[in-house]
């Protein structure tokens, strides 16, 4: 096992006790979230999977909002697969990381078809689904079906190199802390569900990214970053490297009616199948920007000076306004709709289209 060479040597709890410990102190500070079961309740699969999607690079602040409105709407996985792309595209929007919903719908339909409802119980078989990786199939095994997985997320991950004062600075030290986990996770099979999701909460409530509450933390006693009195320094990160920045404008058009000029963008790429504004290209060269030939005029554009600032996982994003009102519905592509206003603020778009549409009115 190639884990932190510093910690190799250090008392830590045998994997039966850290358990133990983590468990115990589950039975009394379990959260209480709408996508788990109560104690004593079956878990849903369908309610497992939505959620563990939904959390990839999600807050549970941010999830639970939606994870309430999806599961109303569609309360499971056949309902889910009989809904309009559309409709889960635009009840996504915000959310962010949109090839998820893509993914997810792809999915509801697999297992709504193929597998008659049923989730497949064991991470092979979905981790061939359409948006299931290693984490999420790991997640789903042990708390959907109470069997033997590593669940490693973040949270997991800020426990393990604290307990184990990992030197190993993340990206590159994520390796290790899973296999850290693994020492705990392996050939465990009983409560393996409320194994998970306690090491998860631990992370969430006590073992906090900034100051975490050691104090009250159950694994106090053979915490390696604990008793050397900094763990809030673990895990340890490689310098971040700055986001390079990207350039675009992005386009308010009216006709006489009042109705506006949307864009369906194409399923592949950045919010792929989502509606936002016509907007040009975007360039990391701003002096390098045309505008879009949307109407083959471009004389009539309208420069608001204003600009709009999104912030994506790989790149930072200005987009200048541009308005422009026309007399006739022109001449333009069919990726172009027009919608009215009281369609437009009801139509879910992406966050960086929602701040033009703050603006845009
Ligand atoms: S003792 Fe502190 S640093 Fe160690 S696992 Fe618990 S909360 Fe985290």
């Amino acid at each position: 096992m190639t884990i932190c060479s510093t910690a190799k040597n250090i008392s830590t709890d045998k994997p039966a006790m850290f358990r133990k410990k983590v468990l115990d102190w589950y039975d009394v500070h379990r959260r209480v979230l709408p996508w788990r079961a109560l104690e004593g309740e079956q878990p849903d699969p369908y309610r497992v999977w939505l959620s563990e999607v939904m959390l990839q690079q999600t807050t549970v602040q941010a999830v639970i909002r939606y994870f309430l409105k999806f599961t109303e709407k569609w309360p499971n996985v056949h309902a889910l697969a009989k809904a309009d792309n559309d409709d889960v595209m635009s009840n996504w929007a915000g959310l962010g990381y949109y090839a998820r919903a893509r993914n997810l719908h792809k999915c509801a339909k697999i297992i709504s078809n193929d597998y008659d409802g049923v989730f497949p119980a064991d991470q092979v078989a979905l981790q061939k689904l359409p948006g299931i990786g290693d984490y999420t199939s790991a997640a789903i095994t042990s708390i959907a079906f109470d069997k033997p997985a590593n669940v490693v997320d973040g949270n997991v991950e800020r426990v393990m190199a604290r307990y184990h004062a990992c030197k190993i600075a993340v990206p590159e030290g994520k390796k290790a802390l899973k296999e850290y986990a693994a020492l705990y996770a392996d050939g465990f099979t009983k409560r393996t569900g409320d194994y998970a999701q306690a090491l998860m909460d631990l992370g969430a409530t006590i073992c906090t990214p900034k100051s975490p509450a050691c104090s009250l933390c159950p694994l106090n006693g053979n915490c390696v970053g604990y008793r050397q009195g900094t763990p809030e320094i673990y895990p340890l990160r490689a310098p971040k490297k700055e986001r390079p920045k990207r350039y675009g404008y992005v386009y308010h058009v009216t006709n006489k009616q009042g109705d506006v000029l949307i864009h369906k963008r194409p399923e592949k790429g950045l919010l792929g199948g989502m509606y936002g504004f016509p907007t040009s290209e975007w360039l990391e060269d701003e002096g390098g920007l045309e505008h879009l030939e949307l109407l083959g005029d471009r004389e009539r554009w309208i420069k608001n000076d204003v600009s709009i600032t999104h912030i994506f996982t790989h790149f930072h994003l200005t987009l200048v306004l541009f308005s422009c009102v026309i007399s006739d519905k022109g001449n333009i592509s069919s990726e172009y709709e027009w919608i009215d206003k009281v369609g437009l603020q009801k139509l879910g778009m992406p966050t960086a289209f929602k701040k033009a549409l703050k603006f845009f009115g």
